[in-house]
């Protein structure tokens, strides 16, 4: 067989649990893949690292004030070494075969949005985008005849059922959630739980982040809209179910009474290994799945009382415009604001909640270009920071 050229990578986010688990996938074919530029946020000392064990061809760190320290831990390596925001973007913009987006949050909107004008595979795991930017980035994908991979694992699934016969009209695609931490509590119990607590997830190691989004049912609802611009579903055709083992991760249902479900462990290699095979498969070195080991599955039906971020979720989809946006800024402050000791856990989906409800005109904005969406996403965080005392 003729050897294929390796193919270029880059890896935005290269230092989160999305680009570690990614990185491992690609350390295992080292022949196969070339590495073009790592990016990370903060932590150089990480980046460095990965940067020689993958001899990649450039470092960058968004976080300006460390380009001295990265620059002397790649001297006489070879590896170029940049800093800063403007930087990480023209690392996505280097041509590249294929491009994992994870970075976490609207600060990944720019590089992302940079490498999908490249036209080539990006995989994204940087959700945040598609819920804030979700008809400019569709846009730009078809543009560009760029090949946009889901990562999430629930839209991982739903690519691989729909793609089964992708012209049939579905009645219903159902996202699975495990529930969180904080499955069983109440209402008062979750009042008064700390950081910690919601960082203790359990069936997935994720970042903080989303950690923290799972427990708040948060992810399912950026997910939700997610999928509505993936897959351009109407609204009333997106649902979500409680799922705790986190084995089926999507189903969907036809009108002949067929519903598809998909499974796999919940171990991310798997979603990233689609995205990085697509549309072959690959190897992942993982146990397969026992199902008589794990003798039940179960499922339930949410409850919206005690997790209100799936009914923000359903506002949110039917509005369309910026509600998106509007609700992931306002959650990635208030969830800043949680870590920070500054609001309890329940205040999270109530501050969203209020700002979504006092911003229609900013809602009712339907952006037409990336700068539009950051702008509304500055303006919903400068409101969210205006609300936080009252829920201090
Ligand atoms: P993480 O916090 O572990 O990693 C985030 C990465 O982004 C790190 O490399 C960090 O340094 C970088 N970063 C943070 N702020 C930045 C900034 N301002 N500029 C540039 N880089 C910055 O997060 P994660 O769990 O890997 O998640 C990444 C994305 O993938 C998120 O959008 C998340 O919702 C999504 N996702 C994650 C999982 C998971 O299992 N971890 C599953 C599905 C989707
Ligand atoms: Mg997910």
């Amino acid at each position: 067989a003729r050897e294929r050229p390796p193919r270029r990578v880059t890896v935005l986010g290269a230092t989160g649990s999305i680009g570690e688990n990614t990185l491992d996938l690609i350390g295992r074919d080292p022949a196969r893949y070339r590495i073009v530029a790592l990016t990370g946020g903060e932590n150089v000392e990480r980046l460095a690292e990965l940067a020689i064990h993958h001899k990649a061809e450039l470092a960058v760190i968004a976080d300006e004030t460390r380009y001295e320290a990265l620059r002397e831990r790649l001297e006489g390596t070879g590896i170029e070494a940049a800093a800063g925001r403007r930087a990480v973007i023209e690392a996505a913009s280097r041509p590249a075969d294929w491009t994992m987006a994870a970075i976490v949050g609207v600060a990944g909107l720019e590089p992302t949005h940079a490498a999908l004008k490249q036209g080539a595979t990006v995989a994204v795991a940087n959700k945040e985008c598609l819920v804030c930017a979700g008809p400019v980035f569709m846009a730009e994908v078809r543009r560009h005849g760029a090949t946009l991979l889901p990562v999430d694992s629930e839209h991982s699934a739903a690519m691989q059922i729909l793609s089964q016969s992708p012209d049939v009209e579905i009645d219903k695609l159902c996202l699975t959630a495990s529930g969180g931490p904080f499955r069983c509590s109440t209402r008062q119990e979750m009042a008064s739980v700390t950081p910690e607590q919601a960082l203790k997830h359990p069936n997935w190691s994720m970042g903080r982040k989303i950690t923290l989004d799972s427990a708040t049912l948060m992810n399912k609802a950026l997910e939700m809209l997610e999928a509505q611009h993936l897959f351009d579903l109407p609204p009333d055709r997106i649902d979500a179910v409680i799922h705790p083992q986190s084995i089926v991760h999507c189903l969907v249902y036809y009108r002949d009474g067929s519903v598809l479900a998909h499974m796999s462990p919940p171990d991310m290699r798997t979603p990233i290994a689609y995205t990085l095979a697509w549309p072959e498969r690959m190897q992942v070195p993982m146990p397969p799945l026992d199902l008589p080991k794990l003798a039940t599955l179960t499922f339930e039906a949410p409850d919206e009382d005690r997790f209100p971020a799936l009914r923000l979720a359903r506002h949110a989809l039917q509005t369309g415009g910026s509600a998106g946006a509007v609700l992931n800024a306002a959650n990635e402050v208030a969830a800043e604001a949680f870590f920070a000791g500054a609001i309890g856990f329940i205040a999270i989906t109530e501050i969203v909640e209020r700002v979504l409800s006092e911003s229609p005109e900013l809602v009712d904005r339907a952006p037409g270009r990336i700068e539009e969406v950051i702008a509304i996403d500055e303006e919903a965080r400068r409101r969210t920071r205006e609300y936080l005392p009252a829920f201090a």
